[in-house]
């Protein structure tokens, strides 16, 4: 015969406390919402199966699970123990604390991000960076909009539209989050004209696709995410001035990585940087606010004012504009630029990058020290590689230290999840059979945190 369904009724389960907890988090509406589920998934079940009826704390359980999935926030802190320092999937950069005031003024109190104190009257949004940008990089002008292929894509619709673009085809790249030059191009009406070969690129490829009645610009893209190695060769900016000059063409270099400071006073390889490039000749220079740069998401243009005042008039700029929190993010984040003494120490990317390896092995060795008395783990220290991220360098390796753990109890898989399921989520590298928390991209007070995790995960146990 089959078993009575046994539920409780909804306004019963309304009056436990554990529903009380509930309610003190969550509006009314969405408890009894969830707690209906909650009897309906345990109605089907009890239909189904032979099994003892659910306990009401039971199904408050279920209910306060379903509750925090989809209501608590969902945009959030995580601790990044990648090692990979600009993150993509993971935010790029963090910003730097001495940002702080100056971004909480701009979310929590009126701001005069168009608003000119001198004059009373309205201002633009760019004047907050102009002048650091153009101290900065020795541009003459500057402007900002949403990300670097905002960037591209105004640059793009507003000089060569219909008209060709010149690129070499060893520059024609894709990076993450489906940006690729040829598709940009078409979405800015350009025409794209490829030139040279995959691994070789000569000005005289340059110089023979010119059409004095097509061709719109040169377009340099840097190969951010990419490194081709062997025969090789490309066209520099100072080359291609020499003929943009000759041929009256413009010369656009989409930079990628905005690069302010010689990388080797940082432990890695010198890259060019933005003022070398604008130096070299470039007419305009774009590049990301949130890789190298180390400040929020945003789209540099830095070049010669008589193309700033044309992009600033195109209607597509309305469109990519920035916010005014990304303003004063960035504004904060170039002011720390001025004393370049102070990027080390404040601007969390630099900081991280020069981390020296010893430093690296004894936070290393913290951690562990931590984890010691878990029986149901193993833990050791190794030496390791990390990347900068956020396809930057890729030919970079960095030296670093990691914890390598392996439960003793389940599977590596089991632990990464669980970890990644926390409210303050940890993300490790999975390698092989074992599960590495590289130390370069971990706050010092992130790492009792992870031993704390860690303990909790294995024994069940808080402390
Ligand atoms: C990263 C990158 C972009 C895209 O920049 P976002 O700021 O992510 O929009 C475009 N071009 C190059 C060469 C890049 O490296």
């Amino acid at each position: 015969m089959k078993q009575k369904i046994q539920v409780p009724a909804i306004h019963t389960l309304l009056c436990t406390p554990e529903a009380a907890g509930l309610l003190h988090e969550f509006p009314r509406e969405l408890v009894t919402d969830a707690l209906r589920f909650a009897v309906k998934k345990e109605r089907e079940q009890q239909m189904q199966t032979e099994k003892s009826p659910a306990t009401n704390v039971a199904l408050c359980k279920v209910a306060a699970a379903l509750l925090q999935k989809d209501y608590s926030a969902s945009c959030k802190k995580v601790i990044n123990a990648t090692g990979t320092i600009l993150h993509t999937n993971l935010g790029r950069a963090k910003l730097s604390l001495a940002v702080q005031e100056q971004l909480y003024d701009a979310a929590f109190e009126f701001t005069n991000v168009e608003y000119d104190l001198e004059s009373g009257t309205r201002g633009s949004r760019y004047q907050h960076l102009e002048k650091l940008l153009t101290k900065l990089t020795g541009a003459e002008s500057a402007m900002v909009v949403n990300n670097n292929a905002a960037a591209v894509l105004l640059l793009l619709a507003t000089f060569c539209r219909q008209k060709e673009v010149i690129v070499s085809r060893g520059e024609l790249v894709e990076i993450g989050g489906s940006f690729r030059i040829p598709e940009i191009m078409q979405l800015g009406g350009a025409i794209l004209r490829e030139v040279g070969t995959t691994n070789k690129t000569h000005m005289a490829d340059f110089e023979q696709a010119f059409d004095p009645e097509k061709t719109s610009a040169f377009l340099k893209v840097h190969t951010s995410n990419f490194h081709i190695q062997g025969f090789t060769e490309s066209v520099s900016i100072q080359q291609l001035r020499l003929l943009a000059d000759q041929l009256h063409v413009p010369l656009f270099y989409d930079m990628g990585s905005g690069i302010l400071v010689d990388l080797k006073k940082y432990g890695v390889q010198h890259e060019e940087t933005v003022q070398e490039a604008l130096a070299a000749g470039a007419d305009i220079v774009t590049f990301s606010g949130d890789k190298l740069l180390g400040g929020p998401q945003a789209g540099v243009i830095v070049g010669k004012k008589t193309f700033i005042d044309t992009l600033k008039k195109n209607q597509l700029t309305r469109a990519l504009r920035v916010d005014k929190m990304t303003i004063a993010a960035l504004e904060g984040t170039l002011r720390l630029y001025l004393d370049e003494q102070e990027i080390s120490e404040k601007l969390p990317f630099y900081r991280m990058l020069s981390t020296p390896v010893e430093v690296l092995q004894e936070k290393a060795r913290y951690l562990k020290g931590q984890l010691d008395e878990l029986t149901a783990l193993r833990s050791e220290v190794k030496e390791s590689t990390a990347q900068i991220g956020g396809g930057s360098m890729p030919n970079v390796q960095l030296p670093t230290f990691v914890v390598a753990v392996r439960p003793t109890v389940f599977g590596v898989q089991h632990l990464e999840t669980a970890l990644r399921k926390l409210e303050i989520p940890i993300i490790a590298r999975v390698q092989q059979d074992e599960l590495l928390f590289d130390i370069r991209t971990v706050e010092k007070e992130e790492i009792v945190l992870i031993a704390q995790s860690l303990r909790q995960i294995l024994t069940g146990k808080e402390a």
